[in-house]
């Protein structure tokens, strides 16, 4: 029988830490498995699903642009899929795809778990609403914070996501423009892909925002975060944390959907934190 095969389909795709972090799990555990990466266009992104699966594809993680279209292509979506409305995971089955939606979770369990956070009771800031905001807020307001804020750059998607969570999220859609108007918050987590900007784009984010003693979170890593993260430690921010963590946690959960067992995820976690650095120092 041949090695069953995994894959991230996204574009791009080529700086990916998805693969070295799968070989990590399968080692781990013993499972044989491939993992590859697949970067197709919006416009690919189904013909080169259909030629995954054709080739065998048992399973795919899924990132930006396509996790809203992955969910269409679902002929059954997790509770926590449905919740958010896009797929971070997918699923071969006999009659096509499950889909699954993991980001949640994982940033959840490392906030909570690797950073010590408790979110309960917190006022949190969530900016943007792309694919990745669309899988953590579900998650954060399950975890017990107070308020949820969405701020992002296109007024519509901000919409859809308060639509989709509904009440009692507490969502007050906002443009960026009024940002000062809204109070001080406990936590505010960057879930923009403005840190792969290639003009080193800036957030227009007033210096007020922060809580005494609230905490950041960049939902990229490397250089992705240090623009985000320089100005919230300008602004006096307490923990400074990049989107490494919740990577390596959203991968096991990936893992424990495709093979039924979840790995350990804090060696490979301190091995790609020991070559990225800390975000303190970034
Ligand atoms: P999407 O393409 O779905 O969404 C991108 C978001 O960024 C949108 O809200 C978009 O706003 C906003 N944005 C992009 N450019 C700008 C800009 N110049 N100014 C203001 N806002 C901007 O991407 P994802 O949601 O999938 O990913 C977002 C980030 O999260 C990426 O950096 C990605 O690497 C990271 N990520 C991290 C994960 C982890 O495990 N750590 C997992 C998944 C993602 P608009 O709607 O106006 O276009």
């Amino acid at each position: 029988m041949s090695t069953p095969r995994f894959a991230l389909i996204g574009h791009p795709v080529a700086h990916s830490l998805s693969p070295r972090i799968h070989a990590e799990f399968a080692r781990q555990t013993g499972i044989a498995m491939e993992y590859g990466l697949i970067d197709a266009t919006a416009e690919r992104f189904d013909a080169a699903l259909a030629e995954f699966a054709a080739a065998g594809g048992a399973g795919a993680n899924v990132t930006l642009p396509h996790k809203a279209r992955a969910a269409t292509v679902c002929n059954h979506l997790s509770d926590r899929a449905r919740r958010c409305g896009v797929v971070n995971t997918l699923i071969r089955t006999a009659t096509g795809w499950d889909g699954d939606n993991t980001d949640g979770l994982g940033l959840v369990r490392d906030l909570t778990d690797r950073h010590g956070q408790d979110l309960r009771g917190r006022r949190v800031l969530l900016i943007g609403a792309g694919g990745v905001a669309h899988g953590v807020a579900p998650a954060l307001l399950d975890a017990g914070i107070s308020g949820l804020v969405i701020v992002n750059r296109t007024d519509s998607r901000t919409d859809a996501l308060a639509d989709l969570l509904g009440e009692p999220a507490r969502v007050h859609p906002r443009n960026f423009t009024d940002l000062h108007t809204l109070g001080v918050f406990d936590l505010i987590i960057n879930a923009t892909s403005i840190g792969h900007a290639s003009d080193g784009g800036e957030l227009p984010l007033p210096n007020s925002l922060i809580a005494p003693r609230g905490d950041v979170v960049d939902l990229g890593y490397g250089e992705a975060a240090i623009g985000f993260l320089a100005w919230a430690r300008a602004c006096g921010a307490d923990q400074l944390i990049d989107g490494l963590g919740m990577l390596v946690e959203q991968a096991a959960e990936s893992f424990k959907c495709w093979h039924g067992v979840r790995p350990d995820a804090d060696a490979i976690y301190a091995e790609l934190r020991a070559e990225s650095g800390s975000p303190a120092a970034m």
